[in-house]
């Protein structure tokens, strides 16, 4: 529980104890339980319709920078993480967010990938195996609409701007937020005016990672416009050069 008293707020602890602050940051993402304690009325994390394959895989020495290959519905990525490693992502549609057996992974994404003809992706089909270590994830999102603080509670990161990964975005905006926080609270005098600053700086970079992500995810899904998957990419990373 929490409750402003004064300049400060007290915070019950659930093994008993209470302490008090100058500020609350709740960073407790997508399902943030201090969002629903602020705003009983917050959305909800949307289900986006579609989930993401991914694994670490031995790295070609052909791969040395992020690619993607755009299928009618699917698609296939891969990202070097190291000299010899990389990650593969593939988007699929799922409009039902049903459980997926772990023992049906590897099969499951090794079909998803039969329909590439790039013969990296042969390659990689082929390694997938019991041994890759596979991760499955329906891809959710939240946009908290302003404001994201009540008093001496602000949250951030995803529990209040929970993107789909399409511009692999949503940590670095988490940790923009902590930048930019902490730099309006040494540089105002009052922490509402630290609050305020720090929202008007935050809102329309985070608001634009996670609705343009949720529509090149639609784009996706929806087998649409390559032309426009290709603009909204290209403008949001202009955008995201820009200085915070
Ligand atoms: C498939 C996928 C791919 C992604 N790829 C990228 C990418 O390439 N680049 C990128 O920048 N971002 C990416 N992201 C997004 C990134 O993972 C998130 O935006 C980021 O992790 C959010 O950080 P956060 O600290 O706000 O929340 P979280 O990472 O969710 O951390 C919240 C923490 O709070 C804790 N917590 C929650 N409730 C409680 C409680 N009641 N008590 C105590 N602790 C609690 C949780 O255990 C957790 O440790 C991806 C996300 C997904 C799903």
């Amino acid at each position: 529980a929490l409750r402003e008293i004064g300049d400060e707020v007290e915070v019950d602890f659930t093994d008993g104890q209470t302490r008090r602050y100058d500020l609350v940051i709740g960073a407790d993402g997508l399902y943030s339980k201090l969002r629903t304690h602020l705003f009983p009325n917050a959305p909800k994390p949307r289900y986006s319709g579609q989930a993401v394959w991914r694994a670490i895989l031995p790295r070609p020495a052909e791969i040395t920078t992020c690619t993607m290959w755009m299928g009618p519905q699917i698609k296939p990525g891969v990202n070097p993480v190291s000299k010899d490693e990389m990650y593969l992502f593939v988007t699929e549609p799922r409009p039902v967010n049903d459980h997926v057996d772990p023992a049906t992974f590897v099969a499951r994404l090794r079909g998803l990938l039969e329909d590439f003809s790039a013969p990296v992706l042969k390659t990689i089909r082929d390694q997938l195996d019991d041994n890759a270590r596979i991760i499955f994830r329906p891809l959710e999102g939240l946009l908290l609409p302003r404001p994201w603080y009540q008093g001496r509670v602000v949250l951030i990161g995803d529990a209040v701007h929970a993107t789909t990964p399409h511009l692999a975005s949503g940590a670095c905006i988490g940790i923009e937020d902590a930048l930019v926080l902490a730099d309006e609270l040494a540089r105002n005098g009052t922490v509402a005016l630290a609050l305020s600053a720090f929202e008007e700086r935050r809102w329309e970079r985070c608001r634009m990672v996670v609705e343009n992500s949720a529509r090149l995810g639609e784009i996706e899904v929806g087998g649409g416009d390559k032309d426009e998957h290709s603009r909204i990419m290209r403008e949001s990373h202009a955008a995201l050069v820009q200085p915070i």
